[in-house]
């Protein structure tokens, strides 16, 4: 039997079976009130609740199926600094302070989770270290700038750029001619993250229901959530749904596309293999707009991701799949057996800069972190909260960037994107 890769339990991934626990909370009942409501129980959502619940607010969280079933416990367990790419390119419409502090939140991401692991003692194999691997000259002259105005900016981590001759203290593949190690990036357990965040928003209050698909809001100067068996009222409405978001609210469903993301999991790797594909234990990507990323567990099986599909249907055997890639990085793992695949959906933006914004002046929404949303998630977690308290300066920022609605309508988005990746793995070639 086939099972289905976006089931309605938590994907049959290596995350959920080394899951710290199974959540198991009710499904919203009759009529509740709160400060306020929260629509989907993923990073957004449970980042936003944390920060909500830690400054005083009463908080719901309505998730369609279980807490970090949707992207945020499915994803490659990459932390890597930055948000979106390329904040240069808004520089109109938020000018020159706001392209500054985007990339200084880009740095802040990574320490909110890194801060938040250890706050609350959150047990996700959080490890540092992340290499940014490169295939082409083009690669390379893009790293370095990088890792000039990172230095210029004072990154407080370790930082190296690396030539072809010192790649392998990194990783052993002869794919690449180097790269960037950043020390202050890393990787994770996703879904143990999530989790632990839903836990801690737990015990300063916030109420999760699971289960609990939100199908239409009221808008007004109290909008009201309904689901199937039960409505909250609410000062503010948060929705947190993203790629998974559907026709919940037709102003933002439309900017942001749903494209399948896929990942295998080897077997354990021997002591004599991993330590020499991945010597250092980073998480690695290259820098192609398909790209692979991939790093070890905690047990030392190889978890190794990439998109390779925009058209909104899921590949026959993602083993199939995945695996002649991974072996174009790492031929010795043809023998090596794959224990898990699975897949998830990530929201894509058409500018690939996350989507933060107000649909009404009570109801708010971040989505689209277009494949690079651990540390954006939390980083916009943090702003709504702050806007709810009444400090939007941060949250106008992202707010002022324009964001397109996809083309096409619902039936023709997912081709339209499907034909602008070809275009982009067109241009990977050079
Ligand atoms: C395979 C894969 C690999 C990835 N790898 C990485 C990586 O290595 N590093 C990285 O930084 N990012 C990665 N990403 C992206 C990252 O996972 C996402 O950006 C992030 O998890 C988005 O979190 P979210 O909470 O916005 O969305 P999700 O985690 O998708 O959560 C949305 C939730 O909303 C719920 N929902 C939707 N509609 C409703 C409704 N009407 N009522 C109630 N609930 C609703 C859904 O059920 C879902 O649980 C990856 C994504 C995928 C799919």
């Amino acid at each position: 039997m086939k099972i289905p890769v976006h089931s309605a339990n938590h994907a049959p991934s290596y995350y959920a079976a080394t899951a710290n626990r199974q959540t198991d909370y009710q499904s919203l009942q009759g009529d509740q009130s709160a400060d306020v409501c929260i629509v989907g129980g993923g990073f957004t959502g449970v980042s936003t609740a944390l920060n909500l619940a830690e400054r005083g607010y009463k908080v719901i969280v309505l998730e369609a199926h279980k807490i970090s079933w949707g992207a945020s416990g499915r994803n490659g367990g990459q932390l890597i600094r930055g948000i979106g790419h390329g904040a240069d390119q808004f520089r109109n419409e938020i000018g020159t302070e706001g392209v500054e502090a985007i990339f200084r939140m880009g740095l802040e991401a990574v320490e909110i989770v890194r801060n938040t692991v250890d706050r609350y003692q959150i047990d996700c194999d959080l490890t540092l270290g992340y290499f940014d691997a490169a295939t082409k000259p083009r690669h390379m002259r893009e790293l370095e700038e990088d890792y000039e105005s990172l230095t210029g900016y004072g990154y407080p981590h370790e930082l190296k750029m690396l030539d072809r001759s010192e790649v392998a203290s990194v990783v052993g593949s002869d794919m690449y001619i180097g790269g960037l190690v950043d020390m202050g990036s890393g990787h994770l357990h996703p879904l143990n993250l999530c989790l632990g965040e839903a836990a801690a928003a737990e015990s300063m209050g916030a109420q999760l229901f699971e289960h609990s698909a939100v199908t239409r809001i009221k808008h007004g100067t109290r909008p009201v959530v309904y689901t199937e068996q039960g409505s909250v009222n609410a000062d503010f409405v948060v929705l947190g749904g993203n790629a998974y978001i559907g026709n919940l609210e037709p102003r933002i469903a439309g900017k942001v596309l749903p494209a399948g993301s896929y990942v295998i999991a080897t077997e354990p790797l021997p002591e004599t293999l991993h330590s020499r594909l991945m010597p250092r234990n980073m998480a690695i990507c290259d820098q192609r707009v398909a790209l692979d990323y991939y790093r070890l567990s905690a047990d030392k099986r190889l978890l190794f991701g990439g998109m390779c599909n925009y058209s909104g249907r899921e590949p026959a055997s993602i083993t199939a799949a995945m695996r002649p890639k991974m072996l174009k990085v790492f031929p010795e793992l043809e023998s090596i057996t794959i224990d898990y695949e699975w897949g998830g959906n990530i929201g894509i933006g058409a500018n690939r800069m996350p989507q933060l914004g107000r649909i009404e002046n009570n109801v708010l929404f971040a989505q689209a972190y277009s494949g690079h949303g651990i540390n954006a998630t939390h980083m916009m977690g943090r702003l709504v909260a702050e806007a709810i308290s009444g400090q939007a300066e941060r949250f106008d920022v992202f707010a002022g960037i324009k964001h397109m609605t996809f083309p096409g309508g619902k039936h023709l988005r997912s081709p339209l994107l499907a034909a602008g990746m070809l275009y982009y793995r067109f241009m990977d070639l050079f």
